[in-house]
C-alpha cells in the first residue's frame, strides 16, 4: 500500500489555484506519522501474503509545503526505511515541493536517499510568476529556480511539475522550451480543471500541444528525449492497447493520503483542510472506516454514459477519481473540460507518435516498443 502523510497545512507561497485549502499553522505530530506508516506497512505485508506478491510501498511527503517540516520528514523516512526493511518491503519515495526550501544539502539528502522528487515550477519566470507567488506577495521564480541545478540531466531524480491554468497557457510552450534549454528532461502537466476554460483559451491549450510537440519531436531527433507525461501516457496507452490495471492509482484501495490529523484520505488531492469527513476513509487510531471506504471503492470509475462507446476510451483517464472530484464533484464522473483534454493529448501523442515512428526514431522505439521505459 501507497502512503502519503501530508506534513503541514501552512506554505510559505500563495498560487492562484492552489487545491491544497487554507494555509494554516497545524503540522503533523511524530506519533500520528509513525503510527500511519506502522498501518500502511502492516496493510502491505497482509496484502502481499494474501496475494502471494512482492510487499512494495511508496511513501510519499505533501503539504502544504512539506519541506516546512524537513526533520520530520527525514525523521519519518529513517524510520519508514528501517521498519520496510525489517518487514521485507521494497520502498519507494517521493515527496512534491515548491522549491523555495530546496537548497543544496536538501537535494543531495533526498538523493542520497533515493527520492523522486516532483518540483513544482511553472516553467519560466514569465509565466510562473504570473500566479505562483510567496506568502508576501512576491516573485518566486529565482529562489525556486535555482533548485534546478541539482535536477538536470535524464538521469535526474526529480521532474518538473507544471500548473496549465487559462491565466498563463499561452506561455506553456516558451516554458517547456526554457526547460529543456535548461537540460530538464522530466516534465509533468498537470492541468487545472477546476476553473472555467473559455474558448480562446481552449485554443491556446491546443496551440500549445502542438508546439510542446514539435519540441518533443525534435529532442527525440536529436537523440536527447524528453519526457512529457501528457504525450508519453497517451502512445504507451496506444502500444499497450490501452491503459493497463497498473496505470490506475490505487485510489484508496492501494493508497491512502494521512492528513496531519491523522485522517485517511483516498488521495492527496482530496484532503484540502482536513474538514470534510465525507471524504474520509479511516483515521490513524481507527484503521480504515469499512462502510465509507466500501462505498469509495465500489464508485470508482465513470458512469458518463457517452464514454461507454467512445473509440477512444481505452486511452482516456476519464477514471480518475481526484480530478472527477475535484472537476465535478463526483469521483465517477468526468467532466467536460477533462474530455476536452483528453482528446486533445491524444491527437498530439498521436501526431508527435506517428512522426518518431515514421522517422524509425532508435530512442523513441526503444522507449516505446522496446520496453527500456515503464
Ligand atoms: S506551493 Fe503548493 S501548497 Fe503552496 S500555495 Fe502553491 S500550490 Fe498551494
Ligand atoms: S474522450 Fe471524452 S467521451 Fe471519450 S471516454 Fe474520454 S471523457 Fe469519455
Amino acid at each position: 500500500m501507497d502512503v502519503t502523510l501530508c506534513l503541514t497545512h501552512a506554505c510559505n507561497m500563495r498560487c492562484d489555484y492552489c487545491y491544497a485549502g487554507p494555509k494554516f499553522a497545524r503540522s503533523m505530530s511524530w506519533d500520528t506519522a509513525r503510527r500511519a506508516l506502522d498501518f500502511a506497512f502492516a496493510h502491505t505485508a497482509e496484502q502481499a501474503e494474501r496475494t502471494q506478491h512482492d510487499p512494495e510501498s511508496q511513501l510519499g511527503f505533501f503539504g502544504g509545503e512539506p519541506l516546512l517540516e524537513w526533520n520530520l520528514l527525514k525523521m519519518a523516512t529513517e524510520y519508514a526505511v528501517a521498519e520496510a526493511g525489517r518487514i521485507g518491503i521494497r520502498l519507494k519515495r517521493t515527496v512534491t515541493t515548491n522549491m523555495t526550501l530546496l537548497g543544496e544539502e536538501e537535494a543531495l539528502w533526498l538523493r542520497e536517499n533515493g527520492f523522486h522528487v516532483g518540483l513544482s515550477l511553472d516553467g519560466c519566470a514569465k509565466m510562473h510568476d504570473l500566479v505562483r507567488r510567496t506568502s508576501d506577495g512576491n516573485p518566486s521564480h529565482e529562489i525556486c529556480a535555482r533548485a534546478l541545478d541539482f535536477f538536470r540531466g535524464s538521469d535526474a531524480n526529480g521532474e518538473v511539475i507544471l500548473v496549465v491554468d487559462p491565466r498563463t497557457v499561452e506561455l506553456l510552450a516558451e516554458s517547456v522550451a526554457w526547460l529543456i534549454d535548461g537540460n530538464i528532461r522530466r516534465i509533468s502537466f498537470s492541468p487545472n480543471f477546476t476553473v472555467a476554460w473559455n474558448p480562446v483559451a481552449l485554443a491556446k491549450w491546443k496551440h500549445a500541444y502542438t508546439l510542446i510537440g514539435d519540441l518533443y519531436v525534435g529532442c527525440y531527433r536529436n537523440n536527447r528525449p524528453v519526457n512529457i507525461n501528457v504525450f508519453d501516457g497517451k502512445i504507451h496507452a496506444r502500444v499497450n492497447n490501452g491503459y493497463r490495471p497498473c496505470d490506475r492509482c490505487g485510489f484508496g484501495e492501494n493508497e491512502i493520503t494521512v492528513s496531519t490529523t491523522g485522517n485517511f484520505y483516498p488521495c492527496e488531492r482530496l484532503v484540502g483542510d482536513d474538514s470534510n469527513a465525507a471524504l474520509r476513509i479511516g483515521h490513524v487510531s481507527d484503521g480504515f472506516y469499512s462502510a465509507p471506504r466500501n462505498q469509495f471503492l465500489a464508485n470508482r470509475g465513470n458512469v458518463v454514459a457517452e464514454c461507454s462507446v467512445c473509440p477512444v476510451r481505452g486511452r482516456c483517464v476519464n477514471w480518475c477519481g481526484c480530478v472527477n472530484y475535484a472537476a465535478t464533484g463526483f469521483i465517477n464522473r468526468v467532466s467536460g473540460i477533462v474530455c476536452y483534454h483528453e482528446r486533445l493529448c491524444i491527437e498530439a501523442a498521436d501526431r508527435v507518435g506517428g512522426i518518431l515512428f515514421e522517422e524509425n526514431i532508435p530512442a523513441f522505439i526503444d522507449t516505446f516498443y522496446l520496453g527500456c521505459h515503464r
